[in-house]
């Protein structure tokens, strides 16, 4: 039998993992049963990048947003007819917590009844097979699949599949989710779906799609990985203009749009996380008039997402000015700025800057200055045994790299004369082994420990001191954006140490005298002389 919950775990990226404990620890807390569902359950299974968290309670999620926003969690907004809950957890992972409910048609056209209902009624309520799936996350049972119309079997046939043949009667926005899911996953539609899905077309029940499903499906196109192949299959099946009339792809800046999501994976690649959906929504709408764009915006229901299109354009400017003043004269006062900043901004910034100078900057946070990490000489800072142990470390290694941006310190030898009075002073050597008792005294050389272990480091020498020393890279990185936007902890306390008065920095070409401490631990070892008495 799979083991879903270990697929969950290799799958999810750990921020959507906490994210996954963050809404079970509250659920659990409150009592209440709790399933990942649909989306979430579907992509885990059939591989495809999970883009946001779909969650199911018995119970009304409304009830726990204090509880969630005790956790950690962001409310993004509500749905009060369906008891939905939207979400920001912590790493920008966008969740759904739904109440579990069961949907009754009783007109065509007409919003359905709805109702709380058991989790295996819920199922029943959903579009495709695919998607009607839940993975409990209570104890008990956590690990168990419910999958009553075999989303799995449809997955590996990659095929999709209404519940019944009503389906798109009941809720014409299936048709624009099955043209969605279509073009994004590349399944065909099963043959009776198909025939549903065409007699549904012809019968224009799409014209019964209620308002709020269609700003459900607004808001989707801002997280697809391929929105243009998207929006396109949606006007081919003249499903855009049910979202805005006036939508057609003519009003997408596709050039804006495909470098964009160029960019994005760029960045992706280099380890950022970065949600490119306000962006998405920007070159999708741009030649749309004022009107349209408000009107589209009016119908999303997670806020979060209108008001960072809303306010794109604004915040890149503000961005780009400052990296044109003085705050962003010197690279490592550019670096500062923009590791503070948003990574969305600056990926909207890369991909829309008029100014030269800004563009460049940017450039070179991603690629050259990045690079100049390297020269951070590792191996001969744990010889002189700066190593993360010493308190100052964070604030030592930062410097070293902000002085190499600015190229203050040129050469190795500027490095490691700027580096040596911040060495600390070396340990007691070991006591003599006594004359004629036990092995000879080992090395006299400490042996370099690893940071992140705490074992000693097998091995001599430099490659040995590099793998001690390699938590520098992690403090440089600290300088990485934080997905929130919020600025990083000051680098003492990012490491766990306790903050400590920071040593004055000393510009390169005057370093500070020689640790005063290590004066005096030299006066206090005893001398060569006293030895040989
Ligand atoms: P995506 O990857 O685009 O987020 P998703 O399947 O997660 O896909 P959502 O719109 O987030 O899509 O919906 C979450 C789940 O809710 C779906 O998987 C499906 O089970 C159910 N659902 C959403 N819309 C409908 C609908 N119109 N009819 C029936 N079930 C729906």
């Amino acid at each position: 039998m799979a083991d879903y919950i270990y697929t969950m775990e290799i799958r999810l990226t750990p921020d959507q993992l906490k994210g996954v404990n963050l809404v079970q620890d509250v659920a659990r807390a409150a009592g209440i049963t709790l399933y990942l569902t649909g989306g979430a359950i579907r992509d885990i299974i059939s591989g495809f990048t999970i883009r946001d968290l779909d969650f199911t309670v018995q119970g009304n999620p409304l009830k726990l947003q204090k509880d969630f926003e005790r956790a950690g969690a962001q409310i993004a907004g509500h749905e009060e007819d369906v008891r939905t809950l939207f979400l920001v957890l912590p790493g920008n992972v966008r969740a759904e917590v739904g109440m579990a409910r069961s949907e009754h048609y009783e007109k065509v056209g007409k919003p359905p009844v709805v109702a709380p209902a058991s989790i295996q009624e819920d199922l029943r309520r959903r579009d495709f097979t695919v998607n009607a799936m839940a993975l409990s996350l209570n104890e008990g049972s956590r690990g168990l699949l419910l999958d009553p119309f075999n989303g799995v079997a449809d997955i590996e046939a990659k095929v999709l599949r209404v519940l019944h043949n009503y389906s798109f009667v009941e809720d014409p926005s299936r048709l624009i989710r099955a043209t969605r899911f279509s073009a994004r996953f590349h399944w065909p539609l099963e043959e009776r779906t198909q025939q549903r899905y065409d007699s549904a077309k012809e019968n224009k029940y799409i014209e019964h799609i209620s308002r709020s499903a269609i700003g459900h499906e607004i808001a989707q196109l801002a997280h697809e990985d391929d929105p243009l192949s998207v929006v396109r299959a949606l006007e081919k099946e003249e499903f855009l203009k049910v979202l805005q009339p006036h939508w057609t792809t003519a009003k997408v800046d596709t050039t804006g749009l495909s470098q964009l999501m160029k960019t994005r994976q760029q960045i992706v690649d280099l380890g950022y996380t970065v949600d490119p959906s306000a962006a998405v929504m920007h070159f999708l709408t741009a030649h749309l008039s004022d009107k349209d764009v408000s009107d589209l915006r009016r119908q999303i229901p997670r806020k979060d997402l209108v008001e960072a299109w809303r306010d794109i354009e604004d915040h890149a400017k503000d961005l780009a000015k400052r990296l044109m003043g003085k705050e962003a004269a010197i690279p490592s006062r550019t670096w500062n700025l923009l590791s503070s900043a948003r990574p969305e901004m600056i990926l909207f910034l890369a991909v829309t800057a008029r100014q030269q100078a800004v563009a460049q900057k940017i450039k070179n946070f991603f690629t050259k200055w990045r690079d100049v990490q390297k020269r951070i000489p590792l191996p001969e800072m744990t010889e002189l045994l700066i190593t993360p142990q010493l308190p100052d470390y964070p604030k030592i290694a930062r410097d070293v790299f902000m002085l190499l941006l600015d190229g203050k310190l040129r050469s190795r030898t500027e490095t490691l004369k700027f580096l040596k009075p911040f060495a600390p002073p070396p340990p007691p050597p070991p006591p003599l082994p006594r004359r004629g008792r036990g092995p000879k005294a080992a090395a006299t050389a400490p042996t370099p420990v690893a940071e992140a272990t705490g074992k000693p480091v097998k091995g001599k020498g430099k490659k040995a001191a590099a793998a001690a020393a390699a938590p520098v890279i992690a403090v440089i990185a600290k300088a990485k954006p934080e997905p929130s936007g919020k600025p990083k902890a000051k680098p003492a306390k990012a490491a766990g140490k306790p903050a400590k008065p920071a040593r004055k920095l000393a510009s390169a070409k005057h370093p500070p005298k020689k640790a005063t401490a290590k004066k005096a631990a030299k006066k206090k070892s005893p001398s060569k002389k006293a030895k040989k008495h």
